[in-house]
């Protein structure tokens, strides 16, 4: 084995013993094994789908540590892999069972018995993390820890606007303001789509009108129609406006996860036929030898044209959780990506 740090024994994490009860604790630091690293984990982003797995719906089994958002550095290595040694490096979370028809296709986000960090087994809240080498994705090294922590929002954001076949000078809309809507947003006008921004109140409006993106109030939409429309809430009236805001022969992209049952209004309904509108589903990201939409968004964050940095609204260190997740449940303050982040 080889290291750039001594590993300490034990490693300070954040373990989800049930559904709300999240707790500070050491545990003993990961043994390297075979075809693994071991990273240091520097920051990890808390997900909506983190939440909703701390205070609502629980993980796969408890206790689990919860964060699939991860920046880190490799710092121990097994003796052949010593250029790997002291690289920056994201985590591709999904681990695919490399059996199933979907993986022996590379599509490992449809996997039908994978792994997956955070949520079936332990993930980022924590200081250091055992990383199959398959689930590297080093990025240069004048990109910064921080912005390279959205890069698995990132990635989904990039997946969605690849999916929807966006060009230059395509007319789109997304409905909904949050991180990932924000991120498709900015990538969907780096391709030189004319872009616009849908919220249903000024308030939620303020963030994207700060960084240089048209914005339209639900209440101002009256008959405008946009080539691709992608839907980033997954309610119902979201799903709805967003169909109806779609072109004759127009896209919607459907990326919000629904949290109860989705209803069409026949009118809405009869447009998707009238219009034949296309709809397409976005799940997770592309991870294969053809497209790796990790590449792809770690490239582009590279570049420092894009302003993602602005997205994340706050960072604290992980021992000052539970200040974390009250500043996220304060509704009085719009927030994009709150972060942990280890010393
Ligand atoms: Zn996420
Ligand atoms: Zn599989």
């Amino acid at each position: 084995m080889k290291t750039i740090v001594e590993i300490p024994k034990t490693m300070n994490v954040l373990n989800l013993h049930e559904v709300g009860d999240l707790r500070l604790e050491k545990k003993e630091t990961y043994t390297l094994t075979k075809n693994h690293v071991l990273v240091k984990i520097k920051y990890c982003g808390i997900c909506s789908s983190d939440i909703e797995r701390i205070f609502f719906n629980g993980t796969y089994n408890f206790p689990t540590i919860p964060g699939h958002e991860m920046s880190g550095q490799i710092v121990a290595v097994n003796d052949e892999d010593e250029k790997l040694l002291g690289k920056k490096t994201a985590i591709f979370p999904l681990i695919p069972c490399f059996k199933c028809t979907a993986c022996k296709k590379e599509e490992y986000a449809q996997c039908a018995n994978y792994n997956y960090f955070g949520s079936r087994c332990d993930g980022g809240y924590s200081e250091y993390l055992l990383v199959p080498k398959w689930n590297l994705v080093l990025f240069d090294d004048k990109l910064d820890y921080k912005i390279a922590a959205l890069c698995e929002p990132g990635a989904v954001a990039i997946h969605s606007v690849n999916i929807g076949k966006i060009t230059s000078g395509d007319s789109v809309a997304i409905s909904g303001t949050g991180t990932i809507g924000m991120m498709i947003a900015l990538v969907a006008k780096e391709k030189g789509a004319n872009v616009t921004v849908i919220g249903r109140s000024k308030s939620s409006l303020e963030f994207s009108n700060r960084i240089g993106l048209n914005t339209l109030l639900n209440s101002d939409i009256e008959n405008k129609t946009y080539d691709k429309v992608f839907e980033v809430v997954g309610n119902n009236e979201s799903i709805n406006q967003s169909i109806r805001l779609a072109n004759d022969f127009g896209t919607v992209i459907l990326v919000g996860n629904p949290k109860n049952n989705v209803e069409l209004d026949k009118q809405i309904y009869w447009k998707i036929l009238r219009k034949q509108i296309n709809l397409k589903g976005i799940w997770n990201s592309s991870y294969n030898s053809k497209i790796n939409d990790w590449k792809e968004i770690l490239d582009l964050m590279s570049k420092g044209e894009i302003p993602f940095e602005s997205l994340i609204s706050k960072v604290y260190p992980m021992s000052k959780f539970e200040n974390a997740f009250e500043y996220l449940k304060d509704s009085s303050e719009k927030k994009l990506k709150v972060m942990f982040k280890n010393e």
